[in-house]
């Protein structure tokens, strides 16, 4: 099992933009598995490729108690939102802070599975909360951007799945 490093909110691959994965390679399997194992080793909700860092439209969440319910969305892409819900985030790049952020109730993705075929998913609540994050890390966007000036908090570490 291989459990990659974390890149931190100051390293400047985290604001760049992921590339479209074309096929599920034995290297894309590998980083799915990589990004799996990655996210659960520090209890997380959700990682973007871009988190370990490799540029590829690739996100893995898992936001069930059991940590048994493990979902990969290739080349995600959000067709259409509804509504707004203001909720706490936290991130594994950002560590020991968190902040309210304002994100759509209800949103409508498309993805490839990983067996590269079609996804589509209609998703509403904290996993409409995790996809958003994760979608905006592979723009090169962090919660932290849209958090209001002055409060993004510092928190003690998490104890429960939480990071994003
Ligand atoms: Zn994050």
């Amino acid at each position: 099992m291989v459990v990659r490093k974390i890149l931190l909110y100051d390293n400047p691959i985290l604001r760049k933009k992921c590339k479209p994965v074309n096929a599920v390679s034995n290297e894309v399997k590998k980083l799915i598995n990589d990004m799996a194992n990655t996210m659960y080793a520090n209890n997380g909700v959700g990682l973007a490729a871009n988190q370990i860092g490799e540029l590829l439209k690739v996100i893995v969440v898992d936001i069930s108690e059991e940590r048994n319910e493990l979902l990969v969305f290739i080349n995600p892409k959000i067709t259409k939102k509804e509504g707004s819900q203001l909720g706490v985030e936290a991130c594994l790049s950002v560590p020991k802070f968190e902040g309210e952020v304002d994100r759509s109730q209800k949103i409508w993705v498309k993805a490839k599975n990983i067996f590269f075929e079609d996804l589509e998913m209609e998703t509403d609540g904290y996993l409409a909360v995790a996809l958003q994050h994760e979608i905006d890390h592979l723009s090169g966007i962090l919660y932290t951007d849209k958090v209001p000036k002055g409060k993004l908090k510092a928190t003690e570490d998490h104890k429960s799945p939480k990071d994003i």
